[in-house]
């Protein structure tokens, strides 16, 4: 069993530390957050005063943070990981952050010559909560091997990407698949509303056809034909448009960086920026097809 130093116990990280606990290892958290901490207490973990005092307490460190400029300060400041892990700790940030905040990171964390992974998850809280979330993983061999047993504490499916910021890159190339599939499968059934086709013929039809794809057959935005789909629920989220549009954003600047023309991508987050500007970042995001089918909106 392991020693588990976790930073940033939010929505994903408690539920995620949680499950490690459920494993047998010993996690010692810390959030900023006040209360946090003390909550992983009351699961049988124990609370770390600061992220130093986290990290100097593990043989292995996971963060969980926001973005990017959270896990530099977290891993590069003086009171950070990289100056208080202990000597061959493993280091696994879990956060979805930039392509290139990941490869620095993991490049200072290879000077001070530690072991780092970026491994981003898809699955979301339900996910995080029923240890099913699937680790997509960049980093050296040697590592991926040390931490898949403890990331397997967590998820079902662990997919080793290739090297440092890899996991990001696969991260943000599949959320940019779904966002821009999302937008084509509510401008169908919107146009389809406009022909006179019933949402559930089109459903029926697309389901068994070429424009068949997960946004439509496990997701549909239009009410009614999958009964467990967020259109059901009044676009409670799942996965909230805010975080779309935070992954369309890591994309587009991947690309911008990387010069790979990506116009329906650029498409994709103008549009998620435009309904997220509406203060609908709370909702789910296939609740877009509200926005798409509103008759006033042009797009
Ligand atoms: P969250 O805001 O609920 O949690 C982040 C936590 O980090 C907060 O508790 C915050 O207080 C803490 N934090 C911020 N700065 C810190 C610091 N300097 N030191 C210590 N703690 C700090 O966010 P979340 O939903 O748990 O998401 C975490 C990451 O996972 C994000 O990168 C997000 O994009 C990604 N993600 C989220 C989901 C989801 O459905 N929520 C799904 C996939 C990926």
């Amino acid at each position: 069993m392991a020693t588990i130093g976790f930073i940033g116990l939010g929505n994903m990280g408690a539920p995620m530390a949680a499950n490690l606990l459920k494993a047998g290892h010993l996690v010692n958290g810390f959030d900023i957050a006040e209360g946090r901490a003390e909550a992983l207490v009351a699961k049988g973990g124990r609370a770390a005063a600061t992220a130093a005092e986290a990290a100097a307490a593990g043989d292995m460190v996971i963060t969980m943070l926001p973005a990017g400029p959270e896990v530099r300060s977290v891993y590069l400041g003086d009171g950070g990981v990289l100056a208080h892990a202990r000597r061959g700790a493993l280091l696994i940030d879990c956060s979805t952050i930039d392509v290139e905040t990941a490869r620095a990171v993991a490049r200072a964390a290879g000077d001070a010559r530690f072991d780092m992974l970026d491994a981003p998850v898809s699955g979301g809280v339900i996910g995080a909560e029923t240890a099913s979330l699937t680790f997509m993983v960049g980093g050296g061999v040697e590592g991926f091997d040390r931490g898949r047993p403890v990331l397997a504490a967590m998820g079902r499916t662990i997919v080793h990407a290739g090297p440092a910021g890899n996991g990001q890159a696969a991260k943000i190339c599949n959320n940019m698949i779904l966002g821009v599939s999302m937008i084509a499968v509510c401008e169908a059934f919107s146009l389809a509303e406009r022909l006179g086709l019933e949402a559930q013929t089109l459903f029926d039809i697309s389901a068994k056809s070429s424009g068949q794809c997960w946004a439509l057959t496990s997701y549909c935005p239009v009410p009614g034909p999958v009964p467990a789909s967020p259109a059901n629920r009044g676009y409670a989220p799942g996965f909230t448009a805010a975080m779309m549009l935070k992954d369309l954003r890591l994309a587009q600047q991947a690309a911008g960086a990387s010069a790979a023309p990506t116009p329906l991508g650029a498409a994709a987050a103008n549009l998620f920026q435009l309904f997220v500007d509406e203060g609908t970042g709370g909702f789910d995001f296939s609740a877009i097809y509200r926005f798409i089918r509103k008759p006033e909106v042009k797009i």
